[in-house]
């Protein structure tokens, strides 16, 4: 997944332009920019590449789901419906604008299980947020007929899975917002960075002004614009932008790498009768950024996950035993260990995580081994990989 693996004279060349005039602000300064908006350039790169209407670059995509929560209007005494499986990032999002976090269980997509959303709605539920994890998708079809049904949001955290489409739509354009991360390891990167993208234009003028201290952003004088309501600075700056501008460039032959290479593993593994493979939704295709698969049960994972770290397969995770991606070992979320005060709205809304069982994401997070494909392996490097992944799997079968 990495766009950082490969990184060259594209981003430099963007980058220079930058450093030649010096303004590393992505507003105003007009005079001085010899002509350069680099941010402004990438939003549009973004509409034209994920055909959406509007895109606003941030920060990070901690802060694109941040401001897509605030450009919808999400707040204190709203519930957001959001997957066991998932970033800290997604709750962190939702209780920094006061809102209370509703974890529900997964499904074999490793995504929002459809059934499990449905069942957590309530009169407070204000929010379904989908993460589509390790490059593949929620059951969108789904999740959007129960959101229409209950006149929900629908937001679509597509920070692991750029590249990646739903009946030809890409993930992140389908819902009413979504949010795209830039951060370091993430498909493509601007160092930090994010976006959130939406068909509204509504949303899209709330996050361009929430993002920027509640700047309308009308004239050319930055101290004269007025302030329609509150905001705050998640923006990001020219020389952020400029990168992304490079990596964008190199989005189709990052995800023809990923899937060549997903594929070759996929094959090999898939002569093992006990191995199975994360369901895709009908309609979807992958962004290849991972290939997830599940064995027999925890045990036998647990001692996968170890002899590939003993044997030198690196970039394989097992999630179950992880600490920012599975609910198991959030016991700081779950304690309300927060630097500050909590409302007792949110501690009354969270109280059941401390009970909370997860078995059926416990079924398949316990399973699942998670291997991120890389850009940087050789044909031979792969199919090396992929022989030592199914000998030491069959050994420990055995
Ligand atoms: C990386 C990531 C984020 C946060 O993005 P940052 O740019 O690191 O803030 C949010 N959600 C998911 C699923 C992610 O993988």
């Amino acid at each position: 997944m990495p766009g950082f693996e490969l990184f060259g004279d594209l981003e430099r060349k963007e980058v220079n332009d930058v450093l030649d005039s010096g303004v590393l602000m992505r507003y105003g300064f007009d005079g001085m920019r010899n002509g350069h908006w680099k941010a402004k350039e990438l939003e549009k790169e973004l509409e034209n590449t994920f055909k959406a209407n509007h895109v606003q670059l941030v920060s990070s995509g901690t802060a694109a789901i941040s401001v897509a929560l605030a450009a919808a209007g999400v707040g204190a005494g709203d519930e957001v419906i959001l997957p066991t499986f998932t970033f800290v990032a997604s709750f962190e999002a939702v209780m920094m604008l006061g809102a209370t976090p509703v974890l529900v269980d997964i499904d074999d997509t490793l995504t929002l299980s459809p059934n499990a959303v449905e069942a957590a709605v309530t009169s407070k539920t204000k929010a379904v947020m989908v993460v589509h994890m390790c490059g593949s998708m929620g059951d969108m079809h789904a999740l959007q007929s129960i959101c229409d049904k209950h006149n929900l949001i629908l937001l679509e955290d597509a920070c692991q899975a750029i590249g990646g489409t739903y009946n030809g739509k890409a993930l992140g354009s389908i819902g009413d917002l979504g949010c795209f991360s830039f951060d370091f390891v993430k498909t493509i990167t601007c160092g930090e960075g994010g976006a959130v993208i939406t068909n509204n234009e509504n949303y899209y003028l709330h996050s361009d002004h929430y993002s920027d201290h509640g700047h309308d952003h009308v004239g050319n004088d930055r101290g004269a614009e007025s302030h329609p309501f509150l905001g705050y600075n998640f923006r990001i700056s020219e020389l952020h932008a400029a990168v992304g501008l490079g990596q964008l460039k190199r989005l189709p032959e990052i995800i023809a790498v990923q899937k060549k290479n997903f594929t070759i593993i996929r094959e090999a593994l898939s002569l093992i009768p006990e191995v199975t493979f994360r369901t895709v939704p009908e309609g979807g295709e992958e962004s290849y950024g991972f290939l997830n698969f599940f064995l027999p049960n925890l045990e036998t994972a647990r001692k996968v996950s170890e002899a590939f770290k003993e044997n030198g397969v690196d970039a394989c995770f097992h999630y179950y035993d992880n600490n920012w991606h599975y609910v198991r070992k959030w016991e700081h979320l779950k304690e309300l260990k927060s630097l500050y005060p909590i409302s007792d709205e949110v501690k009354n809304g969270i109280a059941y995580l401390k009970g909370a069982e997860f078995a059926e994401s416990n079924y398949y997070i316990g399973r699942n081994i998670s291997s991120l494909i890389k850009l940087s392996w050789t044909e031979e490097e792969v199919k090396a990989r992929a022989s030592k992944m199914v000998q030491i799997i069959q050994n420990i079968l055995k």
